[in-house]
């Protein structure tokens, strides 16, 4: 009779020095509708797919939200949801079924509950808008609500739930709902959650460092620059309608809140003030201007409009909403406030989707450029003068 015990003594073990063999996907292809918080968390699913042997060009997102889109793909398939952000989904999930010359295998479409955020530690909670979570299964409902298209396609539907804010519970998250799909084992499923997180950290780094870039221009020739405080997926030209392309065309520079710097030194130097007179415990805190800080993207709005207001080469703050909606709504007044507490020039685009002000952006457009450039100099120089010597980007 054998013993099990002998058996785990003396037994093979498994190598820690080689790394465990993938096993192979490298015909798999994975669609991801770039909608919602794919916007700001993007590299981790390419970085997570990848490192489970899924080539990086058989990882497909959908294009652009577009009206064609949706009237192509989507249509018939509507959401009773009111946000729009959440009913064009349709458009792009339809895009990953009937709109791929090489049809895709997995349509992953993930509930994301928490994100990653650079506040994170600092504010009450980095969760999402409770519709960004439930987007994918309301969604889903219209492919399936008279027949299952997902299986007609032969195409699996995964939705996993995971709270990307805590790196720790992801593993598991998606682990229990993909197993299946990518035949996952849970150790190769850790070591690409932890690729995912350090390709996203990259990224989020790069972008940092661009942005530091081009504040470090405008120090230096006393030029200003022009701060977007959006949802990450206003940057989608379908959401947004790239009203900041168009201002930059007039020659100033666009930074988005989710990429400025936040190196020690510039943070320092913006927040020391505050930080010295005891108004907040860390550069990254908030409950000085917003007490309910469980909204990741909010909580990323209301930090932004404070680094605006300090930030002397950022004159002018656009700021952009879609459809009436709740979640933005309470931060309307605060968000103005703090950026005109220092004079700085607040401008709002609001009910996007609604307006869709293709027709009017240009008059406004040049309205903002007219003040952007009648007064930031003075702007620029009345912040300074507020501000510690030296300034790190000189
Ligand atoms: S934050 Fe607003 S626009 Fe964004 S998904 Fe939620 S309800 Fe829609």
């Amino acid at each position: 009779m054998p013993f099990p015990t002998l058996r785990t003594w003396f037994g093979p073990k498994p190598s820690t020095a080689l790394p465990a063999k993938t096993k192979d996907r490298s015909g798999l292809r994975v669609g991801i509708p770039k909608v919602l918080n794919i916007w700001s968390t993007h590299q981790f699913w390419i970085g997570f797919l990848k490192a489970l042997g899924i080539p990086g060009e058989n990882i497909v997102f959908s294009s652009d939200t577009s009206e064609e889109q949706f009237r192509e793909f989507g249509k018939g398939r509507g959401t009773v949801d009111c946000c729009y952000p959440v009913k064009c989904m349709s458009g792009h999930y339809g895009e990953l079924i009937f709109g791929q010359k090489k049809k895709i295998n997995v349509l992953l479409s993930p509930m994301i509950y928490t994100l990653p955020s650079f506040l994170r530690g600092h504010v009450l909670d980095t969760a999402t808008c409770t519709r960004v979570m439930a987007g994918p299964e309301n969604i889903r409902a219209g492919f399936q609500k008279e027949r299952d298209v997902f299986a007609e396609n032969d195409i699996i539907y995964a939705s996993p739930f995971v709270s990307m804010g805590d790196p720790q519970m992801v593993p598991k998250e998606l682990y229990e709902s993909l197993k299946d799909v990518f035949d996952l084992d849970f150790e190769e499923t850790r070591r690409a959650v932890e690729a995912g997180y350090e390709a996203l950290e990259n990224f989020n780094r790069r972008m940092r460092a661009k942005s530091r870039e081009i504040l470090t221009w405008c120090a230096r020739n006393q030029k200003p620059c022009i701060l977007i405080l959006a949802r990450p997926y206003h940057m989608d030209p379908g959401i947004g309608h790239e009203i900041e392309v168009n201002l930059q065309t007039h020659g100033y520079p666009i930074l988005w809140m989710q990429y400025f710097p936040i190196d020690d030194d510039l943070m320092n130097w913006l927040f020391g003030p505050d930080l010295r007179a005891g108004r907040i415990r860390s550069p990254f805190d908030i409950s000085d201007v917003w007490d309910s800080s469980y909204s990741s993207n909010t909580n990323e709005i209301l930090w932004g409009a404070k680094v605006a207001a300090r930030c002397p080469w950022i004159t002018c703050v656009i700021r952009f909403s879609s459809y009436e909606c709740g979640m933005d709504q309470p931060t309307y007044t605060p968000t103005q406030k703090i950026v005109e507490a220092s004079r700085t020039l607040f401008f709002k685009f609001g009910d996007l989707d609604a307006t869709k002000p293709a027709g009017s952006v240009n008059i406004r457009v040049e309205t903002i450029v007219h003040y952007v450039e009648k007064y930031s100099q003075e702007i620029i120089q009345r912040k300074l003068a507020w501000l510690p010597e030296p300034c790190p980007l000189l």
